[in-house]
């Protein structure tokens, strides 16, 4: 039961970091809400902030304290509580910025917390406290003409990848209950959502830590058959972890988009032995080459860590080619970065900066000419595009598109109504898509 708002009970929420967190943030916001404070986007006139962060990269968490900074100018008398992975890596040495500190694992007690730090005692434990996730269930906060959402499927990564924190932020793999997923998810839809995003640190993991074998293939096929839902995406497949019959679903769910993002990180055998990741080259080109048979017009997405220790110019080479033979339309380009906590930051033969920046500008050409070729090839098609409003925004973007990381497709005049339409391609800059639009409306399929 949502309890009434008191004035003094007014917080502004700021939101960094990936879809997971913003999915993360949207269950704390209902969570608030219920506990009867309320949300505003205007500092000037809250009595608290919270900054729901992003921590695994230290890019992400000078980012938090950054924001912690600006907040702390505008408002000195403002308490501040930091939330989130950036949170759970300060436990053991606090910003003296923050009045309250609460970890990935604790995030419900976020409105005691909040009451706490309101009332002037700030509350910042010591070092470890539980590293976990937040899941509101069913009711989340949605704009006016959204159609897209991201739907959760489970919290934590049991991979170890030398690199990466995010274990350590987040805890082991967690399977959400399918019954769970399904009625966010039908609650999404039921209030006029579109496309549901599945996320998860490994996707492909869904339903492994419950012993549940073709769990994430069961709940892809029933969310495919809800009246409602147009688009269903799949995000961060495991390579070693994709199957035969997700493939099969690829090529012959017609709600399944044919994309997949499988984060590969790398290519060389050397360097994905070192990250501690499975299979090598010949095996993953022997993956993509399967996947590509079986889906027929599959866009696929990876990202690719430039700069790993020890990384030589061929072990660089391996990525470009990869790259340059043009298998993934999108690519996310990223220069290793040393985490403290993690396997890999007592590695030696870091690369010098400059030397990752010059791999990095040769690997975005490399890209860069593969979306032209994508691109052009789409020119004088037609496509369907979903287009939604967000804060006032219109935007639309086609299937081969995820939402926040593919560009999307500019209309001449995007149309009234968020929902899908078939336009057709009339040129394109990059990754953005330019279409006619406003040549004939009444022409426009609506098809949901
Ligand atoms: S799969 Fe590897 S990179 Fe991805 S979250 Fe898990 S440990 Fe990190």
């Amino acid at each position: 039961m949502t309890r009434p708002v008191r004035p003094d009970k007014s917080v502004a929420l700021f939101v960094l970091g990936c879809a997971k967190n913003q999915v993360e943030a949207d269950g704390l916001a209902a969570l608030l809400t219920e506990r009867g404070w309320s949300l505003t986007p205007d500092l000037s006139r809250s009595r608290s902030a919270v900054v729901h962060s992003c921590g695994f990269l230290k890019q992400g968490r000078h980012e938090a304290l950054s924001v912690v900074k600006d907040i702390r100018r505008k408002r000195p008398d403002l308490p501040i509580v930091l939330t989130g992975c950036a949170a759970t890596f300060y436990l053991s040495d606090p910003p003296a910025s923050v009045d309250g500190l609460l970890a990935t694992g604790e995030l419900h007690r976020l409105p005691d917390l909040l009451e706490r730090v309101s009332a002037g005692h700030p509350d910042v434990p010591g070092a470890d406290r539980p590293a976990g996730g937040y899941h509101h269930g069913s009711v989340r906060p949605l704009f006016p003409g959204q159609q897209s959402a991201y739907l959760r499927l489970s919290e934590g990564c049991s991979h170890r990848c030398s690199f990466c924190l995010i274990p350590a932020l987040r805890g082991p793999h967690r399977s959400r209950p399918s019954a769970e997923i399904l009625e966010e998810g039908r609650s999404l839809v039921d209030r006029g959502i579109k496309e549901l995003v599945l996320i998860g640190q490994d996707t492909t993991a869904y339903g492994k830590d419950r012993r549940e074998s073709g769990a994430l293939e069961r709940l892809i096929r029933t969310l495919s058959s809800w009246e409602g839902l147009a688009w269903l995406r799949l995000m961060y497949a495991y390579p070693s972890e994709v199957s035969d019959e997700l493939l099969d679903l690829l090529a012959g769910s017609p709600k399944l988009c044919r994309y997949l993002d499988m984060p590969l990180q790398h290519i060389s055998d050397e360097i994905l032995k070192d990250m501690g990741r499975p299979g090598g080259e010949k095996a993953t080109l022997r993956l993509i080459e399967k996947m590509l048979k079986k889906v027929p017009g599959l866009s696929l997405r990876t990202t690719f860590i430039v700069g790993f220790p020890g990384e030589t110019e061929n072990d660089f080479q391996r990525i470009l080619n990869v790259v340059s033979s043009g298998c993934f339309e999108h690519v996310g380009i990223f220069a290793y970065s040393a985490e403290p906590g993690t396997v890999a930051f007592r590695r030696e033969g870091r690369i010098p900066s400059r030397l990752v920046r010059e791999r990095m500008t040769r690997l975005v050409e490399a890209q860069s000419r593969v979306i032209d070729r994508c691109q052009t090839g789409r020119i004088g098609r037609l496509l369907d595009v979903l287009v939604e409003k967000r804060a006032g925004d219109v935007s639309a973007r086609a299937a081969h598109q995820a939402p926040d990381v593919d560009g999307g497709v500019r209309m001449k005049t995007f149309p009234q109504n968020p929902g899908i339409y078939n336009v057709r391609v009339t040129g394109y800059r990059g990754p953005v898509l330019e279409s006619t639009g406003n040549l004939d409306p009444q022409s426009w399929r609506q098809a949901v």
